[in-house]
């Protein structure tokens, strides 16, 4: 069943810590073996075993923080560098892209190209004729783009989805870990989005616990599986160490269906969780074309 993941942070992996995402995990791991950086050696995350995942679509971050002062976090001292850096994963993504294997897509009819492309069982290893991986742009914490008049450059470039701020405090709103909703910038922000036509993400999710009880309270509360899909953050700065201990690589999120099932989930539901309900959401929120 194909996955839709709602988080990876595939360009920091590349960019920050300077992994070919194109190799298997498990060789990244062995390029990293005497390490000490928490992480490392231990990724979970590579083209092959998304393959193997059948994570046909993921919303892929290009993002840069800035350490504002008393925000306690760590980050760029200004804008204009989270700017620099944040394009760079965008350009990442691109140039991938440009080379094949992977999709940037950023409208409906991309989207729907692509899950036809994905509609037949995939074969890992098949070759050439594999579908490409497909990326949504997103970013989480909005300071690095430095103004809302910078919002439409950002579009042109691809980037989709923004959450308006990280941990700490952004430069337009307060985020995890703060109290306090949005600053003064992000108003004028939040319009120029609208505009264009961006998706604003609210989440800020930051627990751990294994996915499958997340979903199962989500659609306990909500009363529904309409409303729960996964966004794994594998590898968003750490690896297996900080990971549910039946997940070695990201090819285990095909273990969630069935531990769905055992939990008397329909087929239906279980395909919203995987992948029906960020789709839904995509239809609705891209542009047509
Ligand atoms: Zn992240």
């Amino acid at each position: 069943m194909i996955v839709v993941d709602g988080h990876l942070d595939l360009a920091m992996c590349a960019l920050d810590w300077n992994r070919d995402l194109r190799l298997s995990a498990l060789e990244t791991r062995r390029q990293e073996a005497g390490m000490a950086q928490k992480g490392r050696g231990t990724g979970t995350v590579g083209f092959p075993e998304m393959r193997a995942g059948q994570v046909a679509l993921s919303f892929a971050t290009a993002f840069a923080r800035v350490a504002w002062p008393g925000s306690g976090v760590s980050g760029y001292r200004t804008q204009e560098i989270a700017y620099g850096h944040a394009m760079g994963h965008l350009a990442y993504y691109r140039q991938l892209a440009a080379n094949g294997g992977v999709r940037l897509v950023a409208s409906r009819a991309d989207l729907d190209r692509h899950l036809a492309e994905w509609s037949e069982p995939i074969r890992p290893g098949a070759g050439p004729e594999e579908p490409p991986l497909g990326f949504v742009v997103s970013m989480e914490g909005a300071d690095a783009i430095v103004s809302p008049e910078q919002v439409p450059e950002w579009w042109a470039n691809g980037l989709r989805i923004v959450s308006l701020c990280h941990y700490g405090f952004s430069a337009y709103a307060h985020g995890t870990g703060m109290p306090g909703g949005l600053l003064p910038r992000g108003r004028p922000l939040l319009r120029a989005m609208e505009e264009v036509g961006m998706i604003l993400d609210v989440s800020h999710l930051a627990e751990q616990a294994f996915y499958v009880d997340q979903i199962d309270h989500v659609c306990q509360v909500a009363g529904d599986a309409r409303h729960a899909a996964i966004g794994s953050d594998l590898d968003g700065g750490y690896g297996t160490e900080q990971c549910p201990h039946d997940l070695d690589t990201i090819a285990d999120l095909q273990k969630v269906p069935d531990l769905l099932q055992r939990r008397g989930y329909a087929e239906d539901d279980i395909r919203l969780v995987m992948h029906g309900n960020w789709v839904r959401l995509l239809r609705e929120a891209l542009p047509a074309s």
